[in-house]
């Protein structure tokens, strides 16, 4: 029966070595020394010759738990220490924030500018462009003003090596659009245009324009009233009212200005609108014959209108932005606002 007895004693030793394993090299350290081919259990089955033989099977069957009962001990805190040593290592924390992909926006001009162009698509004008590189002709000559003509001042623009210059307005958009195609024409034309104007707060030397260009037979100034109407309603609300006051441009006639009720005030008077309860959002008219002479239009047959607007005076205005440079400086804190 002794034998019987440190079979328990050898189990109760395993048992507290195993335990007390503190790292993966020290666990199998134990496990040879108690497993191995010659651990203590080996050593333990070969003095089976000790054993009487009634006892030989109850002896087996002791030797066979105590080996069973170490290896399942083993592999248990074999599993304990390899989970362990995962744990020791930096652990993600779940408390801490996330890693956020930084979503971006549309710059607020281009924001602006799809609003505007939006508008005029659901009252049946269509998209034109053109380039930014413009000739005399497209810029100034088919548009009613010729070499000598006052107007060339006020639009000086940036010539260019090839001889070619940037175009001071995207009114040569209208002229390129009627050269292609004949009435009726429907256009609005977003773009680029470039002046050598001082840099300050309302002035850049490069802006964005928006202009509008419908040419058909009986085309009256109530057209240009009531599309342009609409527009502001769609645009600025729709309790929004409009003026026209006369005005001159080289290209319409005749010409006008068009204000708007302030969005700020209602009309009321405001400091952006220097209390006059209104604020001038476009130029307009109609086409000048002398222009459609110059695209090979009959001046009899068809009539038209014009209009345009800079598309950083109304972001300015909508926005509430009271600096055009805030639009090109990159600052990601202005820019986020929008
Ligand atoms: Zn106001």
């Amino acid at each position: 029966m002794s034998l019987l007895v440190e079979i328990e004693k050898l189990l109760e030793e395993g048992k507290g070595a195993i335990k007390n394993a503190a790292s993966a090299e020290t666990l199998e350290n134990v496990r040879v020394a108690y497993l191995g081919r010659s651990g203590k259990i080996k050593e333990m089955m070969g003095r089976i010759r000790e054993v009487a033989n009634e006892e030989k099977k109850a002896f087996g069957q002791g030797m066979n738990d105590l080996k069973k009962s170490l290896e399942k001990l083993f592999d248990e805190q074999k599993n304990i220490l390899g989970s362990s040593k995962a744990k020791s290592g930096p652990q993600p924390d779940p408390t801490l924030p996330g890693q956020s992909q930084p979503r971006g926006s549309r710059h607020p001009l281009t924001q602006v500018t799809e609003h505007v162009v939006k508008v005029f698509e659901r009252l049946g004008f269509t998209i034109a462009d053109g380039p930014e590189m413009e000739d005399e002709f497209h810029n100034f000559v088919a548009l009613n003003i010729p070499d000598e003509h006052p107007a060339r001042e006020d639009q000086d623009t940036f010539g260019l090596d090839n001889g070619t210059i940037l175009r001071s307005q995207t009114s040569t958009v209208q002229i390129r659009t009627m050269e292609k195609i004949q009435p009726p024409v429907r256009v609005i034309a977003p773009g680029r245009v470039y002046r050598p104007d001082a840099v300050d707060a309302t002035h850049f030397y490069s802006f964005g324009q928006i202009e509008g260009l419908a040419v058909d037979t009986d085309i009256t100034f109530a057209d240009l009233k009531s599309v342009l109407g609409m527009f502001a309603r769609e645009m600025f609300g729709s309790d929004t009212k409009t003026r026209f006051r006369p005005s001159f441009f080289p290209f319409t006639e005749p010409s006008a200005e068009v204000d708007v009720t302030c969005i700020f005030c209602h009309g009321k008077g405001c400091r952006v609108c220097k209390q006059q309860g209104w604020i001038e959002i476009l130029g307009c008219g109609m086409v000048d014959p002398n222009v459609f002479k110059s695209v090979g239009y009959d001046p009899e047959a068809w009539t038209g209108f014009a209009f345009g607007m800079g598309v950083e005076r109304v972001a300015m205005l909508t926005l509430g932005v009271d600096d055009i440079r805030r639009f090109t400086e990159n600052d990601l804190r202005f820019l986020r606002q929008f």
